[in-house]
């Protein structure tokens, strides 16, 4: 129990999975806990996007290595354990067996050599694979500097290999991670990548061929251990996607465990809203065919807009920052008028945008007798109307259809103007309290803010 207490907690800050910077103590009386101290486990997402629960633990975390921001390194005083394989593959089948777990997630310090440690986790993914006849999901790390032939053997014993590349340049790798070096990285990484193309033509020819690391590769970068900027981190993205065909780059927020000058203060927080960021601007790079080029090139951003600040945020974000915001999108319609936040915008120079113009239908507002009787003066409906008033106000609307007649007939509102009474009328109907989201209730924004799209 020792060992594992030691060695899952030792893994904790392999970031192959990502992070949610959600909090949770244990509480007494009560159930569920995922503090920052609970390791063990980690999820993965099979190809039909179920969550599979894995067993993320080290062989050892004795190494001799001495990677300055690692708790592990060899000049760190702590406790350290060393899982025999026979150990390892019994626990898992174990954890397996009750329902703990359905996968593997194997990493390990460097014990002896990179050799010597990577025999001991293809003895234990063996001793899983044929003992014990385990068919769930393994993960295992390629330690910089194996042997070629022990990296093909690990992945065919393995559905996804990485290789974490850590300090995303060799001027970090250098200065913090003395024993490795960008070759010795890189090496088991195009060694991968041709391993698997040859896979796959072999596939092809014999289907019964064994399958080498099926899930492909991927790798991880420590972000913000080096002043390595987003924009060196992305071109490196990119160029490990096109260069390794790699699956995903896994961005893990430096968590200060060690006092050394060359890294940031142990008081530090982990820069996790920067961690977010990297992955929507990775989202963007593999699911919409961005380039890094295109998202990191200053001239192709020529203005910002901004959502859902209250006019006391914008204000703020106005006086505080070299560049105002072009645009501001909030909810407004006929219910949720917001006359003195359009105002404050303008005297910005922001231009005020609506969302949910027809309050999605709330109230009834598409027979709202304000409404119907003005439209029917101008031969007009009430959406119309609505839209009218909008652009009279000096609000640009955006109201949703993915119907092409109601997005023409939401462009038909130029051939009419309401008077100052009708306006008048329609101002009336304001409520002063929006109809969807508080979005200054501090419920609302931690929910917002625990939002990853990733
Ligand atoms: S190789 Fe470096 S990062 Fe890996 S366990 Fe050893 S000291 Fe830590």
């Amino acid at each position: 129990m020792d060992k594992l207490t030691i060695l899952t907690d030792a893994a904790k800050y392999d970031a192959a999975c990502t992070s949610s910077g959600a909090q949770r103590g244990s509480r007494r009386g009560m159930i569920g806990n995922t503090s920052a101290s609970v390791a063990g486990c980690c999820h993965t997402f099979s190809g039909d996007g179920r969550c599979v629960t894995l067993l993320k633990v080290l062989m050892t975390n004795c190494c001799v290595y001495d990677c300055k921001y690692c708790v592990n390194r060899c000049s760190n005083d702590t406790r350290r354990a060393v899982f025999t394989p026979e150990e390892l593959a019994d626990l898992t089948i174990q954890f397996y067996r009750r329902n703990y777990i359905e996968g593997l997630f194997l990493s390990s310090g460097v014990l002896v050599s990179p050799d010597y440690t990577t025999e001991r986790m293809i003895r234990c993914l063996d001793l899983l694979r044929r003992r014990h006849r385990f068919n769930g999901y393994i993960h295992a790390k390629a330690i910089p500097g194996t042997s070629p032939e022990l990296v093909t053997r690990l992945g065919l014993l393995a559905d996804r290999l990485s290789v974490n590349i850590e300090l995303p340049s060799e001027r970090g790798l250098a200065a913090l991670a003395p024993n490795k070096t960008r070759k010795a990285i890189f090496r088991p990484m195009g060694l991968i990548k041709s391993t698997l193309q040859e896979n796959r033509e072999e596939l092809v020819k014999y289907r019964h061929a064994p399958r080498f690391a099926p899930a492909g590769q991927s790798t991880q970068m420590i972000i913000g251990a080096t002043p390595d900027s987003d924009r060196h981190i992305l071109s490196l993205t990119q160029s490990l996607y096109d260069r390794y065909r790699l699956k995903r780059v896994f961005y893990s927020a430096y968590v200060p465990v060690v006092e050394n000058t060359l890294l940031p203060s142990p008081d530090t927080k982990p820069p996790l809203l920067r961690e977010h960021r990297l992955y929507q601007a990775d989202w963007l790079l593999r699911f919409y065919g961005f380039r890094a080029e295109e998202l990191l090139d200053e001239g192709k951003v020529r203005a910002i807009g901004v959502s859902n600040l209250n006019i006391g945020r914008l204000v703020d974000l106005s006086m505080h920052n070299r560049v105002i915001p072009h645009v501001s999108q909030v909810e407004i319609h006929p219910f949720y008028q917001q006359a003195a936040a359009v105002q404050e915008m303008k005297n910005l120079g922001v231009q005020p945008e609506g969302w949910a113009p027809f309050a999605e239908g709330r109230n009834d507002i598409f027979r709202n007798k304000v409404l119907e009787s003005i439209g029917k003066k101008h031969g007009k409906t009430p959406a119309k109307v609505i839209l009218r008033w909008d652009v009279q106000r000096g609000i640009s609307v955006i109201p949703k259809s993915t119907n092409p007649a109601r997005i023409r007939e939401n462009y038909d509102i130029w051939d009419f103007e309401l008077t100052a009474e009708e306006m008048k009328q329609i101002g009336g109907m304001d409520k002063g309290k929006e109809l969807f989201f508080e979005h200054d209730s501090p419920e609302m924004a931690r929910m917002f803010g625990n939002y990853h799209i990733h």
